[in-house]
């Protein structure tokens, strides 16, 4: 059985992850559980720069194959942000109820139409080699007037997919990762590795 190791310390991201991993014959483990305990700083400017030196950090200090997701959602509105800056949107020791309040805020008296927005997400697996791939994904919505609902994590409950009626934290946990902007660019990374000796 494959053995990867997640490199992450975030547990929505690491369930997302193991969900969706579950199926196939990988055995998924989390940086923690590998006894590995760095926070990895995001000095990157893009999704794809912050996933690749976090899948480096850890497969520099084991040399086993890693995955690591960098992502963000990205407000038309506020031109992208929070985009790489997503984590940090309402300060460093914020709590996601924050990053909620300042996006709505900021979005005050927006109607509808100029709400558009998407999530981003760029997974880098490095393999046993050493070397590196990349899967990037969107998934597209508008953004709420309020927080509704109690799945999901992050921006997902002021998230309404495809501009529907339901929020990502409306959604059950096998919608959002059949549709997300993470479940989709895992699949393309689970599609990749099935072909991979
Ligand atoms: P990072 O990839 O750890 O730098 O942080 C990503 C941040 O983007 C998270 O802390 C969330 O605020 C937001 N984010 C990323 N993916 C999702 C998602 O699937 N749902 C809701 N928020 C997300």
């Amino acid at each position: 059985m494959k053995e990867i190791i997640i490199a992450t310390n975030n547990k929505n991201k690491i369930r997302e992850m193991k969900e969706k991993l579950a199926q196939f014959s990988i055995n998924v483990i989390s940086q923690s559980e590998a006894g590995i305990n760095i926070d990895v700083e995001e000095t990157g400017t893009t999704f794809k720069e912050n996933a690749e030196l976090k899948a480096e950090a850890i497969y520099n200090l084991i040399h086993k194959p890693v995955i690591a997701d960098d992502s963000g959602l990205c407000i038309d509105y506020l031109n992208g942000a929070p985009g790489i800056y997503s984590h940090r949107f309402a300060g460093e020791n914020a709590t996601d109820e924050d990053r909620i309040k300042k996006a709505l805020n900021e979005l005050k008296g927006v109607p509808d139409e100029k709400r558009t927005a998407r999530f981003k997400c760029c997974v880098c697996y490095i393999d046993k080699n050493g070397d590196k791939h990349f899967f990037e994904e969107t998934a597209e919505g508008i953004i709420g007037h309020e927080p509704r609902g109690t799945n999901g994590f992050g921006f997902d409950p002021i998230f309404r997919f495809e501009g529907g009626d339901r929020t990502f934290a409306e959604f059950s946990p096998e919608e959002k990762n059949a549709v997300s902007h993470r479940g989709k660019a895992v699949a393309k990374f689970i599609e990749f590795i099935s072909n991979e000796e």
